[in-house]
């Protein structure tokens, strides 16, 4: 089965050099599993000498943000135009990291829009702080899917990926249980098909969450997942290395 693996970078790493052995060492394992596509979220600042680097196919790249807007008065931030113009094909959008910066369910929304726009895949980051005995965080996890989604004609919503990412996973020391992910990708569809009808089938979720070679491969079996989302062990070489061999032939 092609599996999807999106590398968030994040914060690191410290230099460009380090960011293109990284790159080389992500390279040479998505050469060797031709069933994994993988996409690269650098910090910005990498993205154009990293994308003029790189030469082959096998590896697509994205922004792990980026403003609404075009061009204009925004101090800091970059724009979804300026990341496509710079080789960004993808751009996370509403990781919980930016969220607990302030990014708002409205902000995704326009992001979403940008980005189809501009021919931009969206990956839209949904995800809960904490489960409740209610079933609160399934409330949550909708307002979030409804907001991504308000502005997406109905034929451009295949083109969105849904990552589901609960931040209680996220940099902790486990992964979500493969068997709740599975109950979540079968919410996450079916609130997608009552908000955007059929063509949400076409939707591809991610999990995403203290994954790792050792548990990525029953998450993509057992949890009803198209891939991973994956943050720490994406921006270290022999972690990724082992976590692309590991998948490649799920
Ligand atoms: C993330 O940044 O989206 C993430 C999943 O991080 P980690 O893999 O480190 O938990």
């Amino acid at each position: 089965m092609k599996s999807l693996l999106i590398a968030n970078w994040k914060m690191n790493p410290l230099t460009l050099h380090e960011a293109q052995k990284l790159l080389e060492s992500t390279v040479k394992a998505s050469n060797a599993a031709r069933e994994v596509s993988v996409i690269i979220a650098p910090p910005a600042l990498y993205l154009i000498p990293l994308r003029a680097g790189y030469r082959g196919k096998k590896v697509a790249f994205g922004v792990q943000n980026a403003h609404f807007e075009n061009t204009g008065s925004f101090t800091g931030e970059i724009s979804m135009e300026e990341a496509r113009n710079a080789g960004a094909s993808h751009a996370i959008i509403g990781h919980a990291e930016r969220r607990a910066m302030g990014e708002s369910n409205e902000d995704t929304r326009k992001k979403v829009a940008a980005a189809l726009s501009l021919n931009i895949v969206p990956i839209l980051c949904v995800g809960e702080k904490a489960r409740g005995y209610e079933g609160e965080h399934l409330i949550f996890i909708k307002e979030q899917l409804r907001a991504g989604f308000s502005d997406v004609a109905p034929g451009k919503v295949a083109r969105v990926i849904v990552a589901y990412e609960p931040i209680w996973a996220i940099g902790a020391e486990e992964a979500m249980n493969p068997r709740d992910m599975h109950e979540m990708a079968i919410f996450i569809r079916k609130t997608l098909v009552e908000l955007c009808s059929e063509k949400a089938m076409g939707v591809r979720i991610l999990y995403g969450g203290s994954i790792d070679e050792g548990n990525a491969v029953a998450m993509i079996r057992q949890g009803d997942v198209a891939g991973l989302l994956v943050g720490r062990a994406s921006a270290r070489k022999e972690k990724i290395t082992q976590l692309i061999r590991a998948i490649k032939e799920v």
